[in-house]
């Protein structure tokens, strides 16, 4: 699938030092360093399209974004690969509930994703890859877990035999209770007849009447939502059979640690025998009104929306990391107006000849951000910068804390 437009990023002077990130890891439950690589296989989870992109996405995208731009200006590369789930339960329902065309609504909300993406600033993914183009990757990964012994066939559905995988339960750490009550609200179904295990998921969900399938040789179906995400990072993100670890970073919001990231998780080590990701790193959840934002409540703000609103998207993007990425908060719209009038006086103290000392901040900044992406903490230094130079402190470079800002934090003015 086509991804989004390329955004540059300028170089940052190469005498500022790059210490190693420091990223808040769910499986060992602790920040953890991130091993110093040339080269970062990065994988995260994509929208299922159908009300793309509320504030929610928006978040969970701009904090790999600064975890992505983090990494490359240390130097290394970064191979980075997220997913569009384009065909799943809650597309067709929602399909369904409006009389359109499932098809058409994927694309329009893929659209609206890759426009908003752009307008936020964000890198895009080397590799952006849809459900249905991936499904003879699917298939394929099946096929290593049926070489695992860890599928079994329910009436025409494949399910995944969770309980193969020793590991099971390790990076989320829920008990046997709350596994199952989650796994139910998320897509699950454990009281379904005939399953081994009821946290059993589903690899292959045969046709069912008046739904899109795709033929297999496991039978005419589509694929289960965690084997979608195992097989395009496995597929896409060129392991290499020399480490073992597949990938640097599994990534996504923090209603995915499970079922989703544990499942597929589980999956990946039995097909190569790898520990899956060396790093599991989740963002907040953002609220509304007092409650999380979701499509069930009908409490989304939109992104595309603030946009139509005329709503200055750097001021968007600074509104967010105004907050930790790990913070669960509820959206206040105020906060917008504190973001763009924080923009206009950057703009203002950055086109003046003479600034404050710029190079104390672009340390700050990159401090914090190697400690587990504080932008609360990076914001603070580029106030308090402002504050020095409207008082008449002199002896900085406007472009490079120019050019650092967008480099590190995705702001561009
Ligand atoms: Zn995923």
């Amino acid at each position: 699938m086509k991804s989004w437009a390329q955004v540059a990023i300028p170089p940052l002077a190469k005498r500022f030092e790059m210490p190693t990130l420091n990223i808040y890891d769910t499986a060992h439950q602790r920040v953890c360093s991130v091993e110093k690589k040339d080269r970062y296989r990065v994988y995260v989870c994509g929208i299922t399209p159908y009300d793309a992109t509320h504030l929610g996405h928006a978040n969970t995208y701009l904090a790999f974004d600064l975890i992505n731009r983090y990494l490359q200006a240390t130097g290394s590369e970064v191979l980075f690969v997220q997913n569009i789930t384009d065909i799943d339960d809650p597309l067709l329902e929602r399909a369904n509930r409006d009389g359109v065309d499932w098809r058409e609504l994927a694309t329009s909300q893929i659209d609206l994703f890759r426009s908003d993406m752009v307008a936020l600033h964000i890198l895009p993914p080397d590799h952006y890859i849809g459900a249905v183009e991936a499904i003879p990757l699917v298939v394929d990964a099946i096929t290593s877990l049926e070489n695992a012994n860890s599928v079994y066939l329910l009436d025409n559905d494949y399910y995944f035999r969770v309980r193969s995988d020793s590991e099971f339960g390790e990076r989320s750490h829920l008990s046997q209770t709350r596994m199952l009550e989650i796994f139910s609200q998320r897509g699950g179904d454990p009281n379904r007849e005939g399953k081994e295990d009821p946290l059993d998921a589903l690899l292959w969900l045969a046709k069912r009447p008046s739904e899109p399938g795709w033929d297999s040789k496991y039978g005419i179906g589509r694929p289960g939502w965690h084997i979608e995400c195992c097989a395009i990072a496995l597929g896409y993100l060129e392991i290499d059979p020399t480490q073992d670890t597949s990938i640097d970073i599994q990534g996504g919001g923090s209603d995915l640690i499970f079922p989703h990231h544990e499942m597929s998780a589980a999956q990946g080590r039995l097909m190569n025998g790898k520990r899956f990701a060396a790093n599991y790193v989740h963002a907040g959840m953002i609220g509304l009104d007092g409650e999380k934002m979701s499509k069930s409540k009908g409490n989304l703000v939109f992104v595309s929306q603030l946009l139509k609103d005329g709503i200055d998207p750097m001021a968007i993007r600074i509104a967010l990391m105004s907050h930790h990425y790990r913070e669960d908060h509820m959206w206040v719209s105020a906060e917008l107006t504190e973001a763009k009038a924080f923009l206009d006086e950057l703009q203002v103290a950055l086109s003046r000849m003479e600034v404050a000392p710029t190079d104390v901040v672009i340390e700050e900044i990159i401090s914090a951000l190697s400690n587990d992406i504080n932008t609360p903490r990076a914001l603070k230094a580029l106030k308090s910068w402002i504050v020095d130079t409207n008082q008449g402190a002199v002896g900085g470079k406007p472009g490079e804390l120019s050019r650092a800002m967008d480099a590190l934090l995705g702001i561009s003015i």
